[in-house]
């Protein structure tokens, strides 16, 4: 099966079993939109709350909050999004690479004329990534457009052009802006950081790659604040761990490449840059970033709004604009990552049961991010009631459990492993007299004769 072809089965599956839907799909939906279904949400917040236990509630020096879609359009001036990302631009379709229209027109130009036709060097690093698409060939350009990336919004009844701000297209400048107001109540030293999860829109020119590049989507973040000097060794903590968490979570290593940002390449704000990239089945894209900022953002706030952004070093008795190092991750890259890390496909099923079917699906969803953890079965219908309560008892200890009595056991296994279900029960006849029951694990298909009454403990914390 070749990358596109799994590709175009999981964007299926994904809606087929309640994962993921176009957004406003019966009026023809809305580009780069989508819209979570209820196993999908569940998978998501599985996702979100691992992490924010992680890297949030799990750990001492971390705190959270939850700032706002919309800020006052002065934080958007000040950290240079507004100017930035307010010039015509121009997108290319096959690597995403967005540039000026007017340098393209100016380095295209210079390029065709006879004098520097020739001569490679005369063009810099980034005339150079215009002129040479890295997919090959030359850049297949949209039309220029007046681009600004961040949506715009009025607030307020009366609309004119002091009344509008963005959405915000990251939720960096939300913690940021809230430096002061977080080290005067939660008293944290540095080394410390805010952390969020929130919201982000972003006016992509081209999408259609699913819930890769879409307007709408999450970011997990942490702003990391440090002593100067100290920013270059918290920036390989915090590759490390950032890693750790991917790989904790299911995905391989095989599949996941650092690709370190050549000094030419770096944002205006930023040190040094690493991406973990990840192996779509269209490629190897970035999941999740990396950026030492140094202090650009807070010296950049302190400067436009006249506040006092600087923290108190009670070692030196001096004050210092600490440094940044923020850890980021696009929650919706993360997750479609995991989809197609768990996606497999076996043509036959894997059991007698399953061979009138031409082809199982299975998700080997890692048991703590799977939506559904276990499901119920009675083997019969005559034996619902006993099996009903196992699921009930269930449901009140691990959340998200499945009843389930139509068609075969071998069928109802299979719309499990369909939707990564880790355990399926059944409860047969001769659970009424031993008081056991059959525990199938999704993977190795191995079945267990487990006591009721020890379920919970057989379970324990695999979720
Ligand atoms: P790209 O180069 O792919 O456009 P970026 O470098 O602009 O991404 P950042 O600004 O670093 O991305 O955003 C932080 C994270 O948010 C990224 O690592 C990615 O996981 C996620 N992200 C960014 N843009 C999108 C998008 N349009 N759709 C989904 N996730 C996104």
């Amino acid at each position: 099966m070749t990358g596109a072809d799994k590709f175009q089965k999981i964007v299926a599956w994904a809606k087929r079993k309640g994962f993921i839907y176009p957004s406003s799909e019966i009026y023809g939906g809305i580009g780069g939109v989508y819209d979570f279904g209820p196993y999908g949400v569940e998978l998501l917040r599985n996702i979100k709350n691992l992490w924010w236990g992680r890297f949030v509630s799990g750990r001492d020096d971390v705190v959270g909050i939850d700032s706002s879609v919309l800020m006052n359009r002065k934080v958007w001036q000040a950290s240079g999004h507004e100017k930035g990302f307010s010039d015509p631009l121009v997108e290319c379709k096959k690597c995403h690479q967005r540039f000026r229209a007017d340098i393209v027109d100016e380095v295209i130009a210079r390029a065709s004329s006879g004098e520097e036709k020739s001569d490679w060097e005369n063009f810099s690093e980034e005339e150079k990534a215009i002129l040479r698409c890295p997919k090959g060939d030359k850049h297949e350009l949209t039309q220029a457009k007046q681009f600004n990336l961040m949506f715009k919004t009025s607030v307020g009844s009366t609309e004119n052009s002091d009344s509008y701000t963005y959405f915000r297209p990251e939720t960096a400048q939300g913690m940021f802006v809230n430096f002061k107001n977080v080290l005067e109540t939660s008293r944290q030293k540095l080394p410390f950081g805010i952390a969020q999860i929130g919201k982000c829109f972003r006016n992509e020119i081209t999408t259609g790659e699913y819930l890769f590049r879409v307007r709408e989507f999450e970011i997990a973040e942490i702003e990391y604040f440090v002593k100067p000097g100290k920013d270059e060794e918290w920036f390989e903590y915090w590759l490390k761990e950032w890693k750790q968490f991917l790989l904790d979570l299911g995905i391989s290593e095989k599949n996941l490449v650092e690709h370190e940002h050549p000094k030419s390449e770096l944002s205006h704000y930023s040190k040094r840059t690493v991406d973990y990239n990840y192996k779509f089945p269209f490629g190897e894209k970035e999941l999740t970033g990396l950026a030492n900022r140094t202090d650009f953002d807070l010296k950049s706030h302190a400067k436009a709004s006249g506040k006092d952004l600087q923290y108190f070093d009670q070692e030196t008795g001096k004050k210092i604009y600490p440094y940044v190092v923020e850890p980021t991750l696009g929650i919706g890259r993360l997750v479609l990552a995991l989809i197609c890390e768990s996606y497999e496909e076996i043509k036959g099923g894997r059991s007698k049961a399953e061979t009138e079917t031409e082809k199982e699906v299975i998700m080997h969803f890692n048991s703590k991010i799977a939506p559904v953890k276990i499901a119920v079965f009675p083997l019969t219908k005559k034996l619902k009631s006993s099996a009903k309560t196992i699921y009930r008892n269930l449901k009140k200890e691990f959340g998200f459990v499945e009843y389930d009595e139509t068609g075969s056991v071998g069928r109802r296994y299979r719309r499990q492993d369909e939707i990564g279900t880790p355990y399926c029960i059944t409860y047969d006849f001769d659970s009424e007299n031993d008081k056991k029951v059959t525990v199938r694990n999704r993977d190795t298909m191995k079945q267990d004769r487990i006591k009721i009454a020890e379920l919970k403990k057989y379970f324990g914390d695999k979720f």
